[in-house]
This record gives C-alpha cells, structure tokens and sequence, in this order.
C-alpha cells in the first residue's frame, strides 16, 4: 500500500497542544511543520517527555520514521549513519546522511600497499566552498579465503585507522576471525546471500554489527533474505543489489530505482534499507585497460550509483584525482536544495591590515561569491564586510533588495569596522555600482565603485586605492 505523505495536520493531534513555547517555533502547530521539514526532533518538545505522552510519543515516532532506514556504521567520533532518506527526489525535501565513500584493501596486498591506502584515505582532504571533503572509512576483504591471513589484516588495518571498517568476506568462519579483532568496532558485515545467510546473521546478531545483503541482479532474492535475516531478529540491514558492468549496467542502475521506489512510495517495507554500490568489482573484470583507466571507470560507476540512491560506496583506492569528481557530486547532491550555500555574515581580515591605509571591501554572504572573492584577495592586507544577503550573491542580491544601503549600514555598524580604520572609504562590488549614492548617503563613507569580477581586484587597487593620497602603502603579503 502507497504511504501518504506526511503532513504537519497528521502530527498535531498527537502533541501536547498546549502551545507552551517551550520549543523554537513557540506554537504546537509550528512544530508539527518543523518536525515534517526535520528541522527539529521529538526531543525538541520537553512536555512530550512526560509519561501521559508516552503513547503520543511512540506513535509520532511511527510516523516520523523514514522509510529507508538509517543505519550506524562504526563507533564513537568517527561512526558514520547511511540511509535515513524520506524522499525519492532531492527537491522534495532534502537527502540526509551524504552516500559515505569506502576504499579497499585485501589481504593478498603487502603491508606497505595496506598502510599507504590506508593512510591515504584518511588523510583525503578537499576544501570546497567552506567544507572540507573527506573519505569515509575502509574495507578490508578477505581474497585468499583464509581465516588466519583476514584476522591479521583486519587487525594491521584497525591498528593503522578509527575509520569505520567494512568487513568482506561470504565465508562465516573467515568473517569470523575478522570480527574476533575488530568486532568490538562495529564493522559492516559484508556480506549474507543465499548460502551463508544463517551464519552471518548469527554473526551479526551475536556482535551488533550491521549486515548486507547481496544478491547480483535479483531483488526477489534480495527480498527473501531480508525476510528471512529479520524474521531473525537482525534488522540493521544495507542491501547490495550489485554491480553490472556494460550492457548489464543499467538492469543495475534499474535494480537501484525499483527498490528505494518501493521503499520510499511505502510499498515494501522490505526493501527500506540503504543501497551499497560495488564498483570496486570492476577491478575483477579481468580487465586489459590500464590502471587510470579503470580507476577513471570506477568513479564514473560510483557517481551513478550515486545519482541512482547509493547510500555508500566502495571504491579500490582513494587516488585524488579520479575520486574528486565523486566527493563533489556527493557534496552537491546533499545540501539542503531549501537553503542557499551561505556563510556568516560579518568582517573579515585578511594579512595584517593597516588602519590608516588598507582597503575596507564588502560582499554577500553567498558561498561561492565569498569564497571566490577569498581567492581573489586572501594575499592582500585588507578588511572585507560580508553582508547578510540572506546567502544570494550580489547581483541578484541588489535585484532583490536583500544588497541595499541599509544592509550595508548595518554591517558596518555591527562590525566595528569605524574602529579599525580611520579612514572612511568603501569599496563596494562593481555589480552593486548603482546602489553608490545611496550607500553613500546611508553610511557617510566615501563609496567607490570596486570592479564586478572580484578577481580584478588586486588590478583595481593597484590602479585606484594608490592613487588616493591619504591611503598609499596597502600592500601584498
Ligand atoms: S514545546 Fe511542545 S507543547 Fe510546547 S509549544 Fe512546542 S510543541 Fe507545543
């Protein structure tokens, strides 16, 4: 049966209605809105911690469920959760918990190779437009099919990382010396199918741990295991529905679609568990092409999977160039499509600004304008006011008013900025050029008019700033 989508009316009745404004929202009915957009949780509402609302409270939480569920992997600081999502589409609401990205060692592989991977992907760091983007955790899979060979990889890998692991191996013995050294980590087990699916979820049960589902290409059989692993009491499930490679690629892609539509439309409940993509098989291809070939392949297999509902990856290693495009897509695809990319508005300075002759900027506190305006002057001694635009960058920012002499009068003001400086000159953004005489008249600066591309600046300033009598020396670091 299709789920009906939830509305705040389905939630209020259940609060305590009393409007008691002990929450943000300050009214019952605006909670029941928060709570629908996820912007807040049960916990929000003390008065629901009350035991009359005991009953209320389970059955919000019913309701509140997401129909993909959301898994933890690992332990402590570094646990990652996966799934969790609510929605089909992105635009609908917002994607939560990013698709977490896992490289790969195995234990055919000499320890130098393991601990430079290893090391590799832990320190993986990419800043990019304010975050910093990063690489998950570690699988470790077992290719020789020996148990003593897995448990001493498994504990060189634990040893060398507190990223969260995936443990891969379809033999329950070999499993099981992996989980005899790092089960206390809450691993991902990888993976029950259909002839191992009793003793791994036995394994699963007895250390907590989450367990996938494998089955290549079959979403019956992955259905059945599913039922037959939850029947057993384990339901803290990831599902892999496989990887094809060429022509059998889109059945997987396909496979992907049919099961987060089940799940998410409400129609198989057995299916609402997040989606594992395994690109990193394509290196079992046997495959003539070369290495950057197939690394280039494997990220492009990744992104789709991506794109197709993956809730986590994993990949063979963490080469920067080859997996860059996959963190940014992922990046991208789980911002919250409700917010604009902003940051926080007020004053920055950059190098070691002069009172008396360093230049005084301003911007929006749009994202991409504030971080490429950044770029453009972070090796200059100068202060820069980010305005609250309400994260629009300038240009639509003056069209919309929310750039305007009072927000400009505002910044200043709150700033400090007239104590930094003695001078009283501002350089505004060329796109803001019309909005001179009012700023002008809002603020009592000199207003000059800076160029509409920030990376002119430095150019502009060697031009205009020298020129002005009382402000010469602004400087390079
Ligand atoms: S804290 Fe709870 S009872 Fe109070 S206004 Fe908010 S939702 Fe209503």
């Amino acid at each position: 049966m299709t789920k009906k989508k939830l509305g705040p009316m389905n939630l209020y009745p259940l609060l305590p209605r009393t409007n008691c404004g002990e929450c943000l929202p300050k009214t019952c009915m605006g909670f029941a809105v928060q709570l629908c957009e996820r912007g807040l949780t049960l916990g929000n509402c003390p008065p629901l911690k009350a035991p009359e609302f005991q009953a209320n409270h389970d059955k919000l939480e019913a309701l509140l469920a997401p129909p993909v569920k959301e898994i933890v992997i690992g332990k402590g600081e570094k646990e990652i959760k996966v799934g969790g999502q609510l929605v089909m589409h992105r635009h609908e609401l917002r994607y939560f918990n990013k698709t977490a990205i896992f490289t790969t060692v195995d234990d055919t592989m000499i320890a130098d190779d393991i601990t430079s991977l290893v090391q590799e992907t832990s320190s993986f760091s990419h800043p990019y437009i304010g975050h910093t983007l990063k690489l998950d955790g570690i699988t470790i899979r077992s290719r020789t099919g020996n148990a003593e060979n897995f448990r001493k990889t498994v504990e060189m890998v634990a040893g060398l990382t507190d990223l969260p692991l995936i443990l891969w191996s379809s033999d329950p013995g070999v499993m099981s010396a992996g989980l005899g050294v790092a089960g206390d980590r809450r691993p991902l087990i990888y993976a029950a199918d259909e002839s191992n699916w009793q003793e791994m979820s036995e394994l699963a049960s007895s250390t907590g741990c989450p367990l996938a589902v494998h089955a290549d290409g079959n979403v019956g059989t992955i259905r059945s295991l599913v039922s037959a692993i939850s029947d057993r009491g384990v339901k803290n499930l990831l599902i892999d529905p496989g990887c094809g490679f060429g022509e059998a690629l889109p059945k997987s892609l396909d496979n992907m679609t049919m099961i987060r539509t089940s799940a998410i439309s409400g129609e198989d409940s057995l299916l609402g568990y997040p989606l594992i993509g395994s690109p990193v098989t394509l290196w079992d291809q046997g495959n003539s092409l070369p290495g950057e070939a197939i690394r280039w392949m494997e990220s492009c297999l990744a992104s789709m999977m991506t794109i197709r509902y993956a809730d986590l990856v994993m990949i063979r290693d963490p080469s920067m160039w080859s997996t860059l495009p996959l963190v940014v897509l992922i990046n991208n695809l789980y911002n919250d499509p409700r917010k604009p990319v902003s940051v926080e508005p007020g004053l920055r300075v950059f190098g070691t600004p002069d009172p008396v002759t360093s230049p005084v900027l301003i911007t929006s506190n749009f994202a991409l304008t504030y971080y490429t305006v950044l770029s453009d002057i972070e090796k200059l001694n100068c202060y820069l006011l980010v305005a609250d635009t309400e994260g629009l960058s300038v240009d639509s920012a003056v069209a919309g008013r929310k750039f305007n002499a009072q927000k400009v009068a505002d910044i200043i003001s709150s700033s400090g900025i007239s104590k930094k400086v003695t001078h009283r000159t501002l350089i505004i953004p060329g796109l803001a050029a019309r909005l001179k005489g009012d700023i002008e008249d809002a603020i009592n600066w000199d207003v000059m008019v800076g160029p509409r591309d920030s990376a002119g600046i430095p150019a502009y300033l060697r031009e205009k700033w020298d020129g002005v009598d009382h402000k010469p020396g602004w400087s390079y670091r």
